[in-house]
C-alpha cells in the first residue's frame, strides 16, 4: 500500500484530502507545517507527498529545496493562486507536478496515481550480474553460482554477499551492514552480522576451499577475491 504525506496547513483541505485518500486504500499521514512536513518526508519515508505552497516554519519551497537534497520523493505541490512564478519556482526546486487550488479530486488521484507509477519505474534497480573469480551472483534472478554450480542461499544470505560484493575490496563495518542489509530494526545487535557471515563462508569458502570474505580487524570484513 503507497504512502501519502499531506503537508497543509489548512485543516479543513488537510482532512478531506486525508479522508479521500484513504478511502482510496492509500496510507495517511498529515503535517501542518514545513518543519514538520519535512521532518516526516524523512522519517517515515513516504512514496508521494502532496505539499501546499504556503506553509508556516518552511515553506514549500524550501521543503522541496532542502528535500531534494536527500530523497527522489515524487511530490504534487498545491498552489492558492494561479501565480505562474510560483510554479515555476516550485518546479525549480524539484517538484514534479503541481495544482492549483480549488482542485477536482478525481485529477489529483489521477496525478497520484501517475506520480507513484513514475517513481516505481525509475526506482526499478538496473540489475548487474556481479562476478569475482569463478563466484557469480545475479540479482535479477536471484542466483549465485560457483563456477557454474549453483550455490543455495536464504534471501538474507543473499542480501549480504550482494552487498559485499558491491563494495568488493572495501572494508565495510558492522553498523554499516546491519542498517543496508537489515535496517534499521537491527540496529545494535552486530552479532547477527557475524553470523551470517560464518554461514555464508560455510556455503561459498569452505566447499570451495577459497578465502572471498575477510576479517578486518575492529572494523568488520572485506570482500576480496579475484
Ligand atoms: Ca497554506
Amino acid at each position: 500500500m503507497a504512502r501519502i504525506l499531506i503537508v497543509e496547513d489548512e485543516r479543513k483541505i488537510a482532512r478531506f484530502l486525508e479522508l479521500e485518500l484513504q478511502h482510496e486504500g492509500y496510507e495517511v499521514q498529515t503535517a501542518g507545517d514545513g518543519r514538520t512536513g519535512l521532518d516526516k518526508a524523512l522519517s517515515w519515508k513516504p512514496d508521494l507527498m502532496i505539499l501546499d505552497l504556503m506553509l508556516p516554519e518552511l515553506s514549500g519551497i524550501e521543503v522541496c529545496r532542502r528535500l531534494r537534497h536527500e530523497s527522489d520523493l515524487p511530490i504534487i505541490m498545491l498552489t492558492a493562486k494561479d501565480d505562474v512564478s510560483d510554479k515555476v519556482m516550485g518546479l525549480d526546486m524539484g517538484a514534479d507536478d503541481y495544482m492549483t487550488k480549488p482542485f477536482a479530486i478525481e485529477e489529483l488521484l489521477a496525478r497520484i496515481r501517475v506520480g507513484l507509477k513514475k517513481h516505481r519505474a525509475s526506482a526499478t534497480p538496473v540489475s548487474h550480474v556481479l562476478t569475482a573469480g569463478k563466484l557469480t551472483l545475479d540479482p535479477a534472478r536471484y542466483a549465485v553460482s560457483w563456477d557454474g554450480t549453483p550455490v543455495a542461499l536464504t534471501k538474507k544470505e543473499f542480501d549480504l554477499l550482494k552487498y559485499l560484493m558491491e563494495h568488493k575490496g572495501q572494508a565495510v563495518t558492522r553498523d554499516a551492514l546491519l542498517t543496508d542489509v537489515w535496517g534499521y530494526d537491527y540496529a545494535g545487535d552486530t552479532n547477527v552480522v557475524d553470523v551470517y557471515i560464518r554461514y555464508l563462508r560455510h556455503k561459498i569458502d569452505e566447499p570451495f576451499g577459497v578465502k572471498t570474505i575477510h576479517t578486518i580487524r575492529a572494523v568488520g570484513y572485506m570482500f576480496s577475491y579475484e
